[in-house]
């Protein structure tokens, strides 16, 4: 999601604030789902000013703005999300990387038909196991 930042952030009627762009900025360059804590590791040093309070009540504007997308994470800090698309995630047992994966389906037997009079409204996968750079060692 890299178009223009200012316009989206305009777009989503919320008033544009250093942090509020610095956040954004960040979580969409990244794409490291990053925790409320690491952003503000991250971005401390950009803006001297930043607390932790202020990264919290920023994540919460942007995630009501619909900018950013909260996952929840067993158990753990939840994770901050910029990209919108429908997309599934790969969690890496080794180093806890967590990547984005292109968008499939999955059977209807073990999705929205599952019958039991559920209505399901969405889903996403989270893939298990070793990245790319784990693998090998
Ligand atoms: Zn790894
Ligand atoms: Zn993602």
């Amino acid at each position: 999601m890299e178009p223009d930042l200012e316009q989206h952030l305009r777009d989503s009627g919320i008033r544009r604030t250093a942090q509020r762009y610095g956040i954004l900025e960040y979580l969409c360059q990244s794409a490291v789902h990053a925790t409320a804590d690491e952003i503000f590791a991250a971005l401390n040093g950009r803006f001297p000013l930043v607390s932790r309070a202020t990264v919290y009540n920023t994540l919460r504007d942007l995630t009501r703005a619909g900018l950013v997308r909260e996952l929840p994470w067993e158990g753990k800090a939840a994770r901050y999300d910029a990209n919108l698309h429908r997309h599934h995630h790969f969690v890496c047992d080794g180093c806890g990387v967590v990547e984005d994966v292109p968008w499939f389906d999955i059977p209807a037997q073990t999705g929205p038909e599952t019958g039991h009079g559920r209505v399901v409204r969405a889903y996403e996968v989270t893939l298990r196991g070793n990245c790319a750079k784990c693998a090998v060692n």
